[in-house]
């Protein structure tokens, strides 16, 4: 093997290596946003499942995380909009509760490219 050759190698697992660790964080990196009167006071990590209850003075809101997904799961608003809605896991999507003033938005690092996707 030539000498350039090990210097081409070098070259591209240095620029590789930091390509695939990038891939791999923007990958884990979804997350769904919890605003409450348009602040934000939660960022839950859709990789972990669980659920979170909310509460303002507007009433509650219990949102699930199950296998990247979120929704929300039970409220004491009117008409429950919130619940119909159902799974939200696309980036951007939203669940928002009106008379709660409450919304779980998807948010995500690799935002260009779902938009381009979208
Ligand atoms: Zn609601």
């Amino acid at each position: 093997m030539k000498k350039s050759d090990l210097i081409l190698i070098a070259i591209a697992v240095i620029i590789l290596i930091p390509i695939a660790l990038l891939l791999v964080n923007t990958k884990s990196g979804d997350k769904a946003l919890v605003k409450s009167d348009g602040q934000t006071i939660d960022v839950l990590d859709l990789s972990v499942d669980g659920t979170y209850r909310y509460e303002n003075k507007y009433g509650f809101n219990i949102v699930e995380v199950r296998d990247k997904n979120v929704r929300v799961i039970e409220a004491d608003c009117p008409g429950h909009d919130c619940i119909n809605k159902g799974f939200i896991k696309r980036n951007n999507e939203s669940v928002i509760c009106l008379p709660h003033h409450f919304e779980v938005i998807i948010s995500s690092d690799k935002e260009e490219y779902d938009v381009v996707v979208q």
